[in-house]
């Protein structure tokens, strides 16, 4: 028997396999929606489609963790401002 469809020239490896790379390609970088067995393999295809999704979710979401001192320096000023106008500071008098 000489079944084509075993060989899969157009597709270098198999679904499982393309699967445990998908991780590093993203982490590379890659356009994975562009890599050969993507192109070949609907059912890949539609997993990165998920996958690049979730990923730019992610994204959106990172950028929540960056000002968060920022966000804190502004919550402790406001508090010290209020705690100023309530109570005249120790060391600031004014006469
Ligand atoms: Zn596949």
């Amino acid at each position: 028997m000489n079944n084509t469809r075993d060989q899969q020239d157009g597709i270098s490896m198999n679904c499982a396999e393309f699967q445990e790379m998908i991780p590093e390609l993203f982490e590379s970088g890659t356009n994975v929606s562009n890599e050969a067995h993507v192109l070949e393999c609907e059912n890949c295809a539609a997993l990165v489609r998920d996958l690049e999704y979730i990923a730019s979710q992610a994204k959106l979401l990172l950028p929540i963790h960056d000002p968060s001192p920022a966000v804190w320096d502004g919550i402790q000023s406001a508090l010290r401002t209020e705690t100023d106008n309530e109570a005249p500071a120790p060391t600031g008098k004014r006469s």
